[in-house]
């Protein structure tokens, strides 16, 4: 139990199948998700006891699995294993990580091994928003930094190094993300989040295709735009291009629709949340209390 404050936060594992405390879980040092990151992953958010786009989750698994080839992984029994945990542990605001790899095999070499069983984790753990919904309210502060990630953003990996460093050089800037861009200046997306802006009246995201991850949370808002009245496009934007705009948010798992006040020291936009990340804040939590009473 790690104990923060007066909430004590409990985890709890499933290891192909076995329910333990996440601290007794133990992985081989030939993992592949150890030795090569040769592993994909999500996370979905609890509410309530219940997982909160669930079946989107399930899909880009499935999507990450067969983009770099293991197979054999029964999402149906990983399906029920999810809710098997949720209930063993009686969570109810929690967050769900999902990890499968490709397994483990002797001696170490980079191409697939012959026979291979993938590894299948999750843990469930208790999840805390106070200070999230604390920054919702707020707003945060972003960095921009080179995206220096590989070709293939689209597939969950849990090669995250990139993300990782990027993500550090944020926090110790005091920001809560990093805005990534390519050599040319475009943004492209965050270490873990999706973001879109607001721009001479119309709201802009970088298209999926764009060799980005494409986000749960970003999907939903496309999907609930038209409740908003709010028409969102694909687009690009450029670093040179950030002092124009008039919103900016981020959206994720756990951030849901976060907005952003401060870009690399200076005021991102109006440099207090806008009328457009508020109406789409308004509408998230909507979709999550309809879900909740559905
Ligand atoms: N982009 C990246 C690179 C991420 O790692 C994540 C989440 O971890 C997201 C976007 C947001 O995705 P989602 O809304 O599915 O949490």
């Amino acid at each position: 139990l790690l104990t923060l404050g007066v909430f004590a936060m409990r985890a709890l594992a499933n290891l192909l199948g076995q329910l333990m405390p996440l601290e007794d879980v133990k992985v081989s040092a030939l993992d592949r998700g150890f030795l090569f990151g040769d592993a994909v992953y999500e996370v979905v958010r609890v509410f309530q006891g219940k997982p909160w786009l669930e079946e989107e989750h399930f899909q880009r698994l499935a999507r990450s699995l067969e983009a770099i080839r293991i197979g054999g992984v029964d999402l149906v029994r990983l399906r029920r294993r999810v809710h098997e945990t949720i209930e063993a542990g009686q969570f109810r605001e929690a967050t769900l990580y999902l990890q499968i790899t490709r397994g483990t095999s002797m001696p170490r070499r980079h191409a697939f091994p012959m026979q291979a069983t993938p590894l299948e984790l999750i843990w469930v753990e208790d999840y805390d928003d106070t200070a999230t919904a604390a920054a919702r309210r707020s707003g945060v502060g972003v960095i921009t930094h080179p995206d220096l990630r590989w070709h293939r953003c689209g597939i969950k990996s849990t090669n995250l190094l990139a993300n990782v460093l990027a993500n550090q050089a944020a926090h110790e800037a005091d920001c809560s993300e990093a805005l990534l861009y390519l050599p040319d200046g475009t943004l492209t997306e965050a270490s873990h989040s999706s973001f879109f802006w607001v721009q001479d009246d119309a709201v802009w995201t970088t298209p999926s295709r764009d060799n980005i991850l494409p986000g749960i949370t970003r999907a939903l808002i496309l999907n609930l735009a038209k409740r908003a009245n709010v028409t969102i496009r694909g687009g690009h934007l450029r670093r040179d291009d950030l002092s124009k705009i008039a919103e900016l948010f981020l959206t994720g798992t756990t951030s849901e629709v976060l907005p952003v006040v401060r870009i690399d020291g200076k005021p991102g936009g109006r440099g207090d949340p806008g009328p457009v990340t508020r109406k789409l804040q308004e509408v998230y939590s909507q979709a999550v209390r309809e879900f909740l009473a559905g």
